[in-house]
């Protein structure tokens, strides 16, 4: 073989090569494009980085900045579990020739599955984005890819990480988003051993890339989502999120025989008050009602407007006492409040009358529920207003 045909050779080679990455990429974007629910993208990534006609490292892992962007907390990973058996998904990935596109759309029979194995041992971690907080976390802050070969130094700055993971040399990808990093890629190989080289680092690069802004794709679709939920004057939960909250809390105290109360707090001659100082101050009250009632309820407490003046609150693992007990603190912070509009120093007061009912024979359903709390509240409003019913 002489001079030339080395050449050519090499760049046969290379074109296979950037044929097999092209026709990757491709596969790999197709497959992110599959969902927007972020669970469903974040498989998307890790099946890309581990599949055999994917990216082919042993394990991937993803851990992304918290929203308050005080932390990188762990997500999802796929792949093997040190010193055990690998996992159903990780076997499937890498065992059956299956390809990246029909592996990424069996993500609905594993999505059961996805928390368990190594992903549960990665959601444990949780470590502060300073500085000085190990390889992860710099990949964020300086937004620059890392290949690590462990040193003593680092091993102890990624105690957590390392001890958990049970990892050694790794390579960190930053998630670039349009205007942020929104967390790191890992990959390594503790299985077959093999060496990361420039290649694997290029193509795992632009990989990420790709990932960072089918994230952000995905945490747009879900703030848009969100906001659906809401009412946009108090941003409580809406009527029609109302009415799913309430029909899945019901089923879920049925399934696991649970306590379950519903408020409904309706604001106390409040047409007199709209006639008397306009709409837009009666809006404003409103709002500032809302602001009550996310003060006193509970952090499991589910609080809607239902519409109009009237407010709805779902209180799981709540028997009719403690309902009882939350109903007059409500009731007891409006009386007291000082309802001031546009920081007026004039002083309004305004009362809320409050039905209550509860999950217990003869109610059984949402729509009794419902009723029942309804006709308490009429009967708390025929008995003088500011006051408290529960349906017997
Ligand atoms: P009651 O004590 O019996 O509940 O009397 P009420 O006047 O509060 O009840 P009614 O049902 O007669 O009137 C409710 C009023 O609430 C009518 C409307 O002017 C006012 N309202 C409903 N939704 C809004 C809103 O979004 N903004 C404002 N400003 N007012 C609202
Ligand atoms: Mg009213
Ligand atoms: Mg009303």
């Amino acid at each position: 073989m002489d001079m030339t045909d080395n050449k050519y050779k090499n760049i046969a080679e290379e074109l296979k090569r950037a044929k097999h990455e092209l026709f990757l990429f491709c596969e790999i974007s197709n497959a992110m494009r599959a969902s927007l629910k972020l669970d469903h993208i974040l498989y998307a990534i890790l099946t890309g980085v581990t599949a055999k006609e994917g990216l082919d490292f042993d394990r991937a892992f993803l851990f992304l900045v918290s929203e308050d962007k005080k932390k990188l907390v762990g997500k999802m990973a796929i792949g093997p579990k040190s010193g055990q058996k690998p996992d159903k998904i990780w076997h499937q990935i890498k065992q059956e020739k299956k390809n990246l596109g029909d592996l990424v759309r069996s993500y609905d029979q594993f999505s059961g599955k996805l928390h368990k194995g190594l992903s549960s041992l990665v959601r444990k971690i949780s470590i502060p984005l300073n500085e000085d907080a190990g390889i992860p976390v710099l990949t964020v802050l300086e937004n620059m890819p890392h290949k690590v070969k462990l040193t003593t130094a680092a091993k102890k700055v990624n105690k957590d990480f390392l001890e958990t993971l049970q990892i050694s040399d790794f390579i960190a990808m930053p998630l670039r988003g349009k205007n942020e990093v929104h967390g790191v890629l890992i990959a390594d190989n503790p299985i077959t051993k093999k060496a990361i080289d420039k290649n694997d680092i290029r193509i795992l690069g632009l990989f990420a890339n790709q990932a960072g802004l089918a994230i952000d794709n995905s945490k747009h679709y879900e703030d848009t989502r969100k906001l659906t939920e809401l009412d946009s004057l108090t941003f409580l939960y809406n009527h029609g999120k109302f009415q799913q909250l309430l029909n899945d809390e019901v089923k879920k105290a049925f399934r696991y025989k649970g306590n379950l109360s519903l408020l409904f707090i309706d604001m106390d001659n409040f047409k007199k008050f709209n006639d008397t100082y306009g709409h837009q101050a009666g809006d404003e009250v409103l709002r500032q009602l809302s602001g009550i009632l996310k003060k006193n309820a509970r952090t499991s407490d589910m609080i809607a407007r239902y519409g109009g003046e009237e407010f709805g609150i779902i209180c799981v693992r709540t028997k009719k006492e403690h309902a009882l007990k939350l109903a007059e603190r409500i009731r007891k912070a409006v009386e007291v409040h000082n309802f001031r509009l546009n920081n007026h120093k004039t002083k309004h007061k305004l009362t809320v009358t409050i039905g209550i009912s509860t999950l217990q024979p003869p109610i059984s359903d949402k729509n009794s529920l419902i009723k029942k709390a309804d006709q308490a509240l009429y009967k708390g409003k025929d008995k003088g207003r500011n006051t408290i019913e529960a349906s017997s």
